[in-house]
């Protein structure tokens, strides 16, 4: 199924410069959205994944039904301020600033193996916050599995020495 052909580029959003990679058409597909979530699990069956992690919030829509796919629970990895419970945090660095990525301090258990997922990565600070995080919690990173790569950007880089799957890759 080629997937690529219903990513929708978005020049300019959210900010001049940028080439957003819009998979809102991949989701609303069934049979495209299906066989992205089969192909995003696939190289993690039987790995004995624990939890699936979930970047905010498009990372939310691939990483749940990858979590059911793999019989792993889902956390989500949310920006500041948004979970309700006790929270570690985990700040990054920007082009322009900063972020953070905050995390339940009981969603893992230590010793847990998680995977964590996106829907891209581009410069990789936010899935080396997300790493970091996951570490700091006591958990193993089974690895990072991403729908699209910006290879340009060298996102990889960042995340050296943590598995990684890309299901597309823009150069
Ligand atoms: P980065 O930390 O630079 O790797 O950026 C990755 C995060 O920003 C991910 O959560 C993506 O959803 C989002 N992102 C960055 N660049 C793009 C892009 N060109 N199109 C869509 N999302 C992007």
């Amino acid at each position: 199924m080629d997937l690529a052909a219903l990513i929708r580029d978005i020049p300019d959003f959210p900010e001049p410069g940028v080439v957003f990679k819009d998979i809102t058409p991949v989701l609303a597909d069934q049979e495209a959205f299906a066989a992205l979530i089969q192909s995003l699990a696939e190289p993690h069956r039987d790995l004995g994944i624990d939890k699936v992690a979930g970047i905010e919030a498009r990372g939310f829509t691939l990483a749940a039904p990858v979590a059911c796919e793999l019989a792993a629970g889902f956390i989500p990895l949310r920006k500041p301020g948004k979970l309700p419970w006790k929270t570690m945090s985990q700040p990054y660095s920007l082009e322009y600033g900063h972020d953070a990525l905050e995390m339940h301090t009981d969603a893992i258990v230590e010793g847990e193996s998680v995977l964590i997922i996106d829907d891209v990565i581009a410069t990789g600070g936010t899935a080396a916050a997300a790493v970091n995080l996951i570490e700091r919690a006591g958990a193993k990173v089974a690895g990072v599995t991403v729908f699209i790569e910006l290879a340009f950007l060298h996102g990889r880089a960042a995340i050296e020495g943590v598995p990684f799957h890309a299901l597309l890759r823009f150069d």
